[in-house]
């Protein structure tokens, strides 16, 4: 700890709260291998400048959700991880983690951190835990530091009902280890694991030189009912892959480290590619950070998937899944060595970003009825902040918000997504689907576009071609051939509406009282704007008037309401009672067949 100067005051400031009796603790649910896992990736880099393997792992009878300080928690790991880091040269830093005794309500869970570093001597063993203590002074002008991090951590360490302690081997390494005795969460991760039933019995072979690494993956992965295997390098993993293959039980995905002796990560894909047997096997990457080039090479050598190193199981888990369900309609048969293909159905997790509650309801309505799970955000930042918290297969994200739009808050995406390494798609939902708009949502990093409304047929294409990897079509969007501007006859074409929602009635009725409301509001909101003859909510009232009926399949309704939200300041004065009156009386219409329909 120590190294910046803000690093330094925060552990002045922390110090002397706990000198004052005041440090207290916090105490919220969290998810415990998310937050040590992020920890762990935020010291990723450091660990990989100095050549170190950084690992990690949680195990499984440690709950999902624990009740605790979890920013504290992060405190500690990252003064002892950190320390390690420092004081090791070569070799690795690895944190364990296990539950201990257990109740139904509590916890006592087991932290080590050993590294491979220069040891400490045991004459300074019991020093180290004390204010301003550093190793020897020759050490702190080598290695920096204020002494402190040790002696907060072993405060945090009391208040959280646990101890610490520290053995070590000079020259060898050090192992510091810490309890924490914490409430176990009710209900785990919502989202849980539905796809385990993809994963289960599948086989996969591990390729890592590190030993640690290798026992990490195999256990998470027979946890989750997989059949991993193992090979220390890529000779021995070819060998174990055709043997499997000629065999008839061929390896369904390899998970391979980059950084090996020898043979590397690229070349071991680029030999496996070149045997007709193996070369439809999806490979996945482990590295330490990229090197220039390297996206280029794994696009070439056809690799399924990246992960920055140490891994969370979460994103290992969706990977995976990804991976096999994706492959599965990818696969040349003729290719493929005998053996069951995986054939998932895929349910995907999806975050969608909407501020209107219509639209909200007619997404998750859909969603939902194609077997997804679906999580709302009702503006940019929700969406910015849930994508954190979560993790999601595709972001649906709305192009007008308030607060946040859909462009920056894809850009914030893409801005973190380059610390995990992970990417995920983004489609756009605009109510325009104008000249540029394409190009407008590549630029902020989105894959694909949907025109609104949110047609059933179009939604469920859009999703399949954003699982299926393809990617932005270079044509119009996918959903150009919403009826948009189409001219309809009648006030409410409810054939239209009705296929929209899948042909599902009661969704239709759900959209409907949504709609209902809405329109009550939006248009009461645009008297209000056209007396104050406040052009721009005007037209951001006639935009959401327009969408909400188009929702409903009121084109012509919704073409007036369309003229409002298009004039200009000009027109606007001019005309703007004149084209209200009109849109009140027709929405009224609307309206009426509308309640027909419901009670219908
Ligand atoms: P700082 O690192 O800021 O000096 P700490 O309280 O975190 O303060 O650590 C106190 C001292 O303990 C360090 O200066 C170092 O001499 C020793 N130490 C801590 N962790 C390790 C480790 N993993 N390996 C070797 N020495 C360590």
């Amino acid at each position: 700890s120590g190294e910046t100067l803000l690093e330094l005051i925060n552990d002045i400031l922390d110090f002397s709260k706990i000198e004052a009796g005041k440090m207290e603790l916090d105490l919220t649910p969290f998810e415990i291998r998310e937050v040590l896992g992020d920890t762990m990736k935020s010291l990723g880099l450091r660990a990989h400048n100095k050549g170190l393997e950084l690992a990690f792992s949680v195990a499984a009878n440690v709950p999902e959700i624990l009740i605790g300080d979890a920013s504290r928690l992060r405190q500690i790991i990252l003064n002892l991880v950190g320390n390690a880091v420092k004081f090791t040269s070569s070799g690795e830093v690895v944190l364990t983690v296990e539950a201990g005794a257990q109740s139904d309500v509590r916890v006592n869970v087991h932290f080590a951190v050993s590294d491979t570093g220069i040891g400490i001597p045991a004459s300074k063993l019991d020093e180290i835990f004390t204010a301003f203590h550093q190793g020897d002074t020759s050490t702190t002008r080598r290695f920096g530091g204020t002494g402190l991090g040790l002696a907060i951590s072993k405060r945090l360490v009391q208040l959280m009902g646990g101890v610490i302690q520290c053995e070590s081997t000079l020259g060898q390494g050090s192992t510091f280890r810490f309890t924490a005795n914490m409430q176990v969460g009710a209900g785990a991760r919502q989202s849980g694991y539905v796809n385990a039933v993809v994963v289960t019995d599948t086989r996969v072979l591990v390729v890592d030189d590190n030993a640690t690494n290798r026992r990490i993956l195999l256990e998470m992965l027979s946890n989750w009912g997989m059949k991993p295997e193992v090979a220390d390098s890529a000779a021995g993993a070819l060998t174990l892959l055709l043997d499997a293959a000629v065999r008839g039980i061929p390896f369904r995905m390899v998970l391979s480290d980059v950084n090996m002796p020898d043979v590397d990560g690229f070349e071991f894909t680029r030999r496996l590619r070149s045997q007709p047997l193996l070369r439809q096997t999806p490979v996945v990457m482990l590295t330490s950070g990229d090197r220039t080039g390297d996206s280029a090479k794994r696009k070439e050598l056809r690799v399924a998937g990246n992960l920055l190193k140490p891994v969370k199981q979460s994103e290992l888990f969706d990977l995976i899944v990804n991976v096999l369900g994706v492959n599965s309609t990818e696969q040349e048969p003729a290719l493929v060595a005998a053996g069951p293909a995986v054939q998932p159905v895929r349910s995907l997790r999806i975050l969608l970003a909407e501020d209107n509650l219509m639209n909200q309801k007619l997404a998750t309505g859909l969603l939902a009825k194609f077997g997804h799970a679906v999580r709302i955000a009702n503006n940019g930042e929700e969406a910015v902040a849930a994508y954190v918290a979560d993790r999601f297969d595709v972001v649906l994200m709305d192009v007008q918000m308030p607060l946040m739009d859909g462009f920056t808050a894809t850009r914030e995406i893409r801005e973190y997504e380059k610390l995990t390494g992970h990417r995920t798609p983004i489609v756009a939902m605009t109510a325009h689907a104008m000249k540029g708009d394409r190009e407008r949502c590549l630029d902020a990093g989105m894959d694909d576009y949907l025109a609104k409304p949110i047609r059933s047929k179009l939604l469920a294409a859009v999703l399949e071609q954003v699982s299926s990897g393809s990617g932005f079509a270079a044509g119009p969007p996918i959903s150009a051939a919403a009826p948009v501007t189409e001219v309809a006859e009648c006030l409410v074409d409810w054939d239209s509406a009705l296929e929209g929602v899948d042909g599902d009635r009661d969704l239709l009725k759900t959209v409907i009282e949504v709609f209902l409301e809405e329109s009550d509001r939006l248009i009461q909101e645009l008297r209000t704007a056209v007396s104050e003859s406040d052009f721009g909510r005007v037209r951001h009232a006639g935009h959401s008037l327009k969408g909400a009926l188009l929702g409903v399949g009121a084109v012509p309704t919704a073409e007036l309401a369309q003229v409002l939200e298009m004039m200009d300041a000009q027109g606007l004065m001019d005309s703007q009672n004149e084209r209200l009156s009109e849109l009140e009386r027709q929405l009224a219409q609307v309206q009426n067949e509308c309640r027909v329909f419901v009670q219908g």
